[in-house]
Order: structure tokens, then sequence, then C-alpha cells
């Protein structure tokens, strides 16, 4: 059965991607770090449009979690393989550098950038014995323009951005295509503090964006199709920056 795991796929962006790779067929591995009720949600909704899945709680940012838990189920499932990964999971902490303390610094590019590492190298192993994958990384506006109060999460998502790049050099003569997805404003728990009414007025299509539209790239990323297209980033932002 063809899996696709979603890491922080229990709510926002990584809820809506897990819904519309069910349309392609996926078996749904919901990853999430806490919020129990929601991936129960998600798990429910998926189940009600006649999908399938299962709930893979664990940290991306702790890499012990990641092998004990996923290298776990990727052990006791060697008649299943994940051939769809989306490098969802992320947080932001913002302040001006100036103010930012080493936690603010380090929780964002641990659950941005370090988790980029420990989740995609232990998925990487099957997808290229089975000489096919498609890796797609949730990243930012943030991480291709920077943003100021946001040097972590600029730096942590212009980090995959980069890694991105290199590792599509690396795997694709074995049928692995590595892109990335940039959303700008997208309507979620995430930037729900933000006036969407004031900031509205500086994105060319003059509303934020909504989780099934990120979704949307990042499943056109996954198909087979995209075979061609690798390397990429694919921004999803109302044409706020390109
Ligand atoms: P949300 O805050 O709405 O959802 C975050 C999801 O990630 C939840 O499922 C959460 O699980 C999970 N998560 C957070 N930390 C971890 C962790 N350490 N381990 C496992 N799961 C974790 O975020 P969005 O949907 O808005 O964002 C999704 C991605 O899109 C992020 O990478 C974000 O940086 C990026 N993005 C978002 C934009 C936006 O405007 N919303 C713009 C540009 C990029 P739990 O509920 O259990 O905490």
């Amino acid at each position: 059965m063809k899996c696709a795991l979603v890491t922080g796929g229990s709510r926002g962006i990584g809820k809506a991607i897990c819904l519309r790779l069910v349309e392609e067929g996926y078996y749904i591995l919901v990853n999430y770090r806490s919020n129990v009720d929601e991936a129960e949600k998600t798990l429910a909704e998926i189940r009600s449009r006649e999908g399938q899945g299962e709930l893979l709680p664990f940290d991306v940012a702790d890499k012990e979690q990641v092998r004990l838990r996923l290298g776990g189920w990727i052990e006791a499932n060697p008649s299943r393989y994940i051939e769809v990964l989306v490098n969802n999971a992320g947080i932001k902490a913002d302040a001006l550098m100036v103010w930012m303390d080493d936690e603010q610094w380090s929780s964002v590019i641990r659950t941005s950038l370090d988790a980029f590492f420990h989740v995609t190298r232990l998925v990487l192993n099957s997808m290229l014995l089975r000489r096919y994958g498609r890796i797609v990384n949730v990243v930012s506006l943030s991480g291709q323009k920077g943003v100021a109060g946001q040097t972590n999460y600029s730096a942590a998502k212009g980090g995959v951005i980069g890694a991105t790049k290199a590792l599509a050099q690396e795997v694709g003569r074995h049928g692995i295509t590595v892109n990335a997805v940039a959303p700008g404003f997208i309507t979620t728990d995430m930037t729900a503090e933000l006036n969407e009414k004031e900031m509205r007025l500086m994105i060319p299509v003059r509303r934020f964006g909504l989780p099934e539209e990120v979704a949307h790239a990042v499943a056109f990323l996954a198909s087979p199709q995209a075979a061609y297209i690798t390397a990429e980033i694919l921004s999803v932002n109302g044409g706020l920056y390109s």
C-alpha cells in the first residue's frame, strides 16, 4: 500500500495536505506533536472520505523520538513504504534579533531544519531501494525574502530551501524528486493573530491564502506526473513576492 507521511498533518496546512493526498489514494500517516483531539478529528475526516490512515505522533524536533517512532514504524511495516514525504511541521517564535533568546532561535531551527534532516534521512532509504519517491518541503516566503522579526524562522526555512536543492541533485537519478512549496500568508492558527483586513492590501490578490491552495501545490509536486520537476521552490503567496 502506498503511504504518504505528512509531518504536522493534524492542523492547518498539514491537515489540508492529508485530505488532498487521500484523493490520490494514499494511506496517510498523520504526524503531530501534542494536540491529540485535532489529530483524531483529521483522521476521522480522512475516514469519512473513504480514505485510510493512522496517527503517528512524534516531535520532529527530537531526533530520538524520530528514530524510535518513525524508525519503529518503518521497521514494523516492511510491506508498506512511504512514497510521499511532506515535511510540513513548523513553528514560529518571532522577536527582533536583539531580543531573541537561545530557545527562540534553536526551537525554530530544530523544528524546521533539523527535522528535515532527521525525518528525510530515515524515509530516503526505502525510496532509494524502490527507486521512486516524492519529497515536498513546506518552507515560507520568509525563507526566500527574509522577514524582520523572524531571523530564526527565515534562517530555518532558508536552510531547508538550500537543502531541497542539494538533495534533489543527490537523488534525481534514483527517481526521487525533492521540491518545496513556499506559502505567503495562509489562514491557519499560525496567522490567527494577524490583521488580514490591513495586511491584505499589500497582497496583489488582496486576501490571505487557504490551506487547500497550498495543499493543491503540494499534491501537484507529489504526483507521478511531476517527475521532471525537481529542486524547485513553488511560491503560493498571491503575488506578494517572486
Ligand atoms: P499550524 O500552527 O496551524 O499547525 C502546525 C502543525 O504542525 C500542527 O499539526 C502541529 O501539531 C505540528 N507541529 C508543530 N511542531 C511540531 C513538532 N515539533 N513535531 C511534530 N509536529 C509539530 O501551522 P500552519 O499549518 O500554519 O503551518 C504549516 C507549515 O507551513 C509550517 O511549516 C509553517 O512554517 C509553514 N508556513 C505557514 C504559513 C502560514 O501563513 N500559515 C506561511 C508560510 C509557511 P500539534 O497540534 O500537535 O502541535
